[in-house]
């Protein structure tokens, strides 16, 4: 089948969504509870980078706690990610900023948008 014929017959399927960054969570940790991944610098979906920072992070988190105090684990934890994963989200938004659809259409599919 051509690439004419599939538009012709396909079904045009649009979707909406409401997914925001995290671009900054002022606290990572709290007591004996520490976050990683989406918890704490959720990036735009098409920025295309959210599983590998989990992914990094849950190494991070590991080599920060191994034979060290929880307490410290996490501050030395946050201390080595924040900066990366905070410049990276800033990267996706603007990336994906580029992706997003605009116009009333468009709005209409996603609010709240201005
Ligand atoms: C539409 C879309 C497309 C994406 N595309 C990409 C891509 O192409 N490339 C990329 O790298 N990233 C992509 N991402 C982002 C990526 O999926 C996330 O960044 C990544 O999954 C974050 O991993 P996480 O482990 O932090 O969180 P999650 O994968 O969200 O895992 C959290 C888990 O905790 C569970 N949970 C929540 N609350 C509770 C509870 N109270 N008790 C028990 N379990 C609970 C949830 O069910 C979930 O399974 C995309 C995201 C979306 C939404």
């Amino acid at each position: 089948m051509t690439g004419a014929a599939l538009i012709r017959d396909g079904e045009l399927e649009l979707a909406g969504d409401n997914t925001y960054d995290l671009p900054t969570v002022p606290i990572w940790h709290r007591g004996r509870i520490g976050l990683i991944g989406d918890a704490v610098h959720a990036p735009a979906p098409s920025s295309g980078q959210g599983a590998s920072m989990a992914l990094e992070d849950a190494v991070g988190m590991a080599s920060s706690l191994a034979g060290a105090d929880t307490q410290a684990g996490f501050r030395a934890f946050e201390q080595t990610r924040r900066q990366r994963v905070e410049k990276i989200v800033a990267m996706g938004a603007r990336a994906s900023s580029s992706k997003t659809p605009r116009g009333r259409a468009a709005c209409s599919m996603t609010p709240p948008c201005g």
